[in-house]
């Protein structure tokens, strides 16, 4: 038994993929660690599902309506959880004085502001929505180093480079001898299908996911390799490393999470089967390890690992993401807005799989110049951003 009482943790987004995840660790370990707060967009069942296994002292559902529902069935069964509704709620569960950590797992643009929030807290980050940190970057970090929060990223590429750096890489980054950093690529589940033939591929064909199960959107942006573009990014915030210096590498097998070069020569990388859990525990427990319920990695079975080049032409979102990342501004806030509106017009069946590329290029070329130096500034841009992505897809749109 753990002398410490368990650390009280909040789970923004707790009904999707990396929730569940989440809860599933968490659970595993309920000497060391409680839930606070469970938060959802406006899924109701399965947040009464989860609140009544995880008894949280919180439920939080962004729609209202859900909300009364949700508090409906919580009381009916005698569950105590208090629900509160709305984004301020949000806010509020993830910087509240008694929570220890925030697992920030929300999809899009949507999670910002109560990841900011946690950061700003100074609470222990679990930073799983990338979207976040690639629209507000050096606000992001800056809120983290004001006030000593601790930021883990959950992206499985980004807590293998994480494991894969010296612990004194944040105190002294220079001293480190980092020549590059590798991300690893799965290529998704077009990675040879034929250009002509991605011109009408279907929502479930690109969600289909070759290595690993996740939310829809994420999905997509694997489909169409803008996820390994907004990782790009990612990096460059977390390990402040500039766009030269990170490299993407196809690796079908999912095996290796990513690598880091050093300039001696050495590549250290992290394996482990492809499964979100691993990373999940590892930021939760850091420095120290816990069971994730994750099974020994069989490298005899796998027998082969192989690496590619990426192909920028079948894949140009993420050239869209190494030029957004060089322009800097408001480029990737400008990036992320339009590949979220695509995306969901993709999803709709709205726009084809390969306009999405187009929307986000369209959108990059005519966003004017603008200050992205306040969260107002990037929810402006955000908002702007969106504004001419939709002005272009009705202009491409399939339901005209
Ligand atoms: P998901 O779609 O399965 O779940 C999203 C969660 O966010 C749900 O709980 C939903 O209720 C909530 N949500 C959606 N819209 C919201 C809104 N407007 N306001 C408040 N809450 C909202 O997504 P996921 O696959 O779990 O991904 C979550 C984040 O983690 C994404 O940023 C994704 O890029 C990142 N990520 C996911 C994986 C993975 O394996 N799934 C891996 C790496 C990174
Ligand atoms: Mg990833």
């Amino acid at each position: 038994m753990s002398a410490h009482p368990p650390q009280q943790i909040t789970i923004l987004g707790a009904t999707g993929s990396i929730g569940v995840s989440t809860l599933d660790v968490i659970a595993r370990h309920p000497e060391r660690y409680s839930v606070f707060a469970l938060t959802a967009h406006r899924q109701v069942d399965k947040l009464a599902e989860q609140c009544l296994r995880h008894a949280p002292r919180f439920a939080v559902m962004v729609d209202h309506a859900a909300a009364l529902q949700l508090q409906t069935i919580l009381r009916a069964a005698g569950c105590a959880t208090e629900v509160l509704a709305g984004p301020q709620a949000l806010i509020d569960v993830a910087s509240a004085p008694d929570v220890d950590a925030v697992m920030a797992a929300i999809v899009g643009a949507a999670g910002l502001e109560p990841s900011l929030a946690a950061a700003q807290a100074g609470k222990k980050v679990l930073l799983a929505n990338k979207e976040a940190l690639v629209l507000s970057g050096q606000l992001f970090m800056d809120a983290v180093e004001a006030s000593g929060a601790c930021l883990l990223p959950i992206d499985s590429e980004h807590n293998a480079v994480f494991q894969s750096l010296p612990a004194s890489y944040r105190r002294d980054p220079g001293a480190a001898g980092v020549r590059r950093v590798l991300l690893t690529a799965s290529g998704g589940p077009f990675r040879n299908t034929p250009i002509e033939v991605l011109e009408s591929v279907t929502p479930d064909q690109a969600c289909s996911h070759p290595n690993w199960v996740m939310g829809r959107k994420i999905s997509v942006d694997s489909a169409t390799m803008m996820n390994k573009g907004l990782e790009v990014i990612e990096a460059h915030w977390l390990f402040g490393v500039p766009a030269e210096q990170i490299e993407v590498v196809v690796h079908p097998q999912s095996v290796i999470h990513s690598m880091v070069d050093y300039v001696d020569g050495s590549v250290i990388a992290q394996l482990g089967n492809p499964d979100m859990r691993t990373p999940i525990a590892y930021a939760l427990a850091w420095p120290q390890r816990i069971d994730s319920g994750v099974g020994a990695l069989d490298l005899i079975a796998i027998s082969k690992l192989s690496f590619e080049r990426p192909d920028f032409d079948r894949f140009p979102c993420l050239s869209l993401a190494y030029q957004a990342l060089r322009a800097g501004g408001v480029a990737p806030a400008a990036l992320n807005a339009a590949n979220e509106e695509a995306v969901a017009a993709f999803l709709e069946q709205r726009l084809g799989f390969r306009r999405i590329a187009d929307i986000i290029a369209a959108t990059l070329e005519r966003i004017g110049p603008m200050a992205v130096d306040s969260l107002e500034a990037i929810l402006a841009a955000d908002a702007r951003a969106r504004e001419i992505a939709r002005d272009e897809i009705r202009k491409r749109s399939l339901t005209q």
